[in-house]
């Protein structure tokens, strides 16, 4: 299969970036578009980021062809075009195709006129004679803020209250009773020292005498599910005293959260 195909003079093969259901294989393959008037340059450029980039080049040599043609992901477009001028070819792509992102490729290298092709809505400017390194990166570059951003992470742990569950990383942590008891009495106090008495009493009740070195082992046993490879992380001692939620205020899912 061909994925590099060029359209000579004003003519522009319309079936080089076909919907993506139509090309054959190249269903993740970012697009590209040069719009070169030159082409030597055109040909050169458009094999090179075929090549390098993987991606489905399609090229013109004319502002009126590239805009009878699919948006890209990224145009690679150069300023000096038979039938646009400068920065008009530049506003005249921009609205017709809002969402390519554009690299201009021009001859004009000022930088005044570099600033205004930016502020006109390029979204990156090489300056001719360009190496097919630099330009290749520029579109790599272009192309990678084009690619959605990775789903978020989900929360470290969210604390579930009316399921009584406490998820870590989305997944329900084992906890005993008593494991969720000591973490709740604690995680809903966070940076608040909890005194082995009062974490007894909430956790049993009023009749707790006789469990004051038991907890310590539940509360052992809690901090290695919390966190398995750091289990100081969230609950920490304090001396003589008890225990403190040191992790983060965490997210409540559930019930009102009067406590
Ligand atoms: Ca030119």
């Amino acid at each position: 299969m061909l994925a590099v195909r060029h359209a000579h003079g004003a003519a522009c093969d319309n079936s080089l970036m076909k919907p993506q259901e139509e090309s054959l294989g190249h269903a993740c393959a970012p697009t590209v578009l040069v719009i070169e008037d030159d082409d030597v340059i055109r040909e050169m450029v458009a094999e090179h980021l075929h090549g390098a980039l993987a991606a489905e080049v399609g090229a013109c040599a004319t502002l009126e062809a590239a805009l009878g043609m699919p948006a890209p992901d990224v145009a690679v477009l150069d300023l000096g075009l038979p039938d646009a001028d400068g920065l008009e070819a530049l506003r005249k792509l921009r609205e017709a195709m809002p969402s390519a992102l554009v690299l201009v490729a021009t001859a004009r290298g000022t930088l005044a006129e570099r600033v205004e092709g930016l502020r006109q809505g390029a979204d990156d400017y090489v300056v001719k004679p360009f190496s097919l390194l630099e330009l290749e990166a520029r579109v790599q570059a272009l192309l990678r803020r084009r690619a959605p951003s990775p789903a978020p992470e989900p929360e470290e742990l969210v604390w579930d209250e009316a399921a009584r569950h406490v998820l870590r990383q989305g997944e329900p942590l084992p906890l005993t009773p008593l494991e969720y008891l000591v973490f709740s009495a604690l995680a809903a106090r966070p940076g608040q020292a909890v005194s082995r008495p009062d974490l007894l009493r909430l956790v049993i009740g009023p009749n707790f005498y006789g469990y004051e070195r038991l907890i310590d082992v539940h509360v052992g046993h809690l901090r290695h599910k919390l966190d398995p490879s750091e289990p100081f992380r969230y609950i920490a001692t304090v001396r003589g005293y008890g225990y403190r939620w040191d992790g983060p205020q965490l997210r409540r899912e559930g019930f009102g959260h009067a406590r």
